[in-house]
């Protein structure tokens, strides 16, 4: 294996040495299947080509001090991929199978799990696609769910320094009875010329409005919203917006810490009266913000330029409990043997 500089990964793909697959045919999940092969034979007709039966999710393992492995809050994955697969009606992958997927995926890529002072983690992405032929729209068949790995460093490429968001009226990622709820590639599509948009104005993402009324926050392209004012922390609560699981547990941390936590509608005007900005998420952690800009108002909402004073101590508790650090009061981390 050619030496990986740990400190200098971004958030990009990487070869690693072997993959899991599971195959769903003649209605029933196969056994695990290793793979050391970064390609998948696919038929032409599969509905996930066409009519974007796929659903993916993001988690990471990361390396103790003690050299125990932990994965973070993987069976909320399993989850989540389970509700994903109701609303785009896939075959519903059992717990179980993604559990032990993931893990043997981890335990198979060990000397990729980067070491524990780099800052640094294992990336995990499970994928599920209807991989059965259909020409006319309907479920697939056939599924294939997939576990894949890879080391990665921080996710914007300013780590954990403040970035800035863009609000466009004139996009719209998911409508509200739409599919924003679910972790399906078909909501990526949806942003993909926004989101360029945004990267040419210098922007790291988009800030979404409610599509419907664009009265609303909603949540940033790949990660959810929050603000910190007084004492609270506040994030969205939308039908349109994936459920994070870092925002899930940032709430707890929030509460722990002493915030009031409010998941409630957050009128667009608010963005005016917060101390505090972030989008959280897998990949980012907490990606603190220190500007939006409306970019149909010509309006411009700033914070600090260094990252505030609560959205350092979530972001400091959040990664000592998933490095170990900390005790893991809440049983999210799971030890891979
Ligand atoms: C995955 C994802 C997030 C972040 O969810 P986590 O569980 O925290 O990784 C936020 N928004 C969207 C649209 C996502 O797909």
């Amino acid at each position: 294996m050619e030496t990986i500089n740990w400190k200098e990964l971004g958030f990009g793909y990487m070869k690693t040495d072997y993959n899991v697959r599971c195959y769903y045919r003649d209605g029933k999940w196969g056994e695990l299947e290793i793979s050391s092969s970064e390609t998948i034979n696919l038929h032409m007709g599969a509905t996930a080509l066409h009519y974007g039966q796929e659903s993916f999710e993001g988690l990471k393992a990361f390396m103790g001090k003690d050299g125990r492995i932990r994965i973070f809050r993987m069976r909320e994955n399993a989850l989540r991929m389970q509700h994903s697969c109701d609303g785009i009606m896939m075959e519903k992958l059992p717990v179980e199978i993604f559990e032990e997927a993931v893990l043997k995926a981890v335990r198979l890529n060990k000397s990729f799990v980067p070491p524990h002072d780099s800052g640094a983690s294992l990336y995990i992405r499970p994928l599920l696609i209807g991989s059965g032929a259909e020409i006319g729209v309907k479920p697939a068949h056939e599924y294939l769910f997939i576990v894949f790995v890879m080391p990665v460093g921080p996710y914007f490429k300013e780590g954990f320094k403040p970035t800035d968001l863009v609000i466009y009226r004139h996009f719209d990622r998911a409508a509200p009875h739409g599919t924003g709820k679910y972790k399906v590639g078909g909501n990526y599509a949806a942003s993909m010329v926004s989101g360029q948009e945004a990267k040419h104005g210098g922007f790291s993402a988009v800030l979404y409005l409610d599509s419907k009324e664009k009265k609303y926050i909603d949540e940033c392209g790949p990660a959810n919203f929050f603000a910190i004012r007084g004492n609270s922390y506040i994030t969205p609560d939308s039908e349109s917006i994936l459920p994070s699981i870092t925002n899930k547990s940032l709430m707890v941390l929030a509460g722990e810490l002493g915030l009031t936590v409010e998941k409630r509608k957050v009128p667009y005007e608010e963005l005016a009266t917060f101390d505090e900005v972030g989008a959280c998420g897998t990949a980012a952690v907490i990606s603190p913000i220190k500007r939006i800009f409306d970019a149909d108002e010509n309006r411009e909402f700033v914070y600090g330029t260094e990252p505030g004073i609560w959205s350092t101590r979530l972001y400091n508790k959040l990664r000592a409990i998933q490095y170990g650090d900390e005790p893991d009061k809440y049983g999210w981390n799971a030890i891979v043997e």
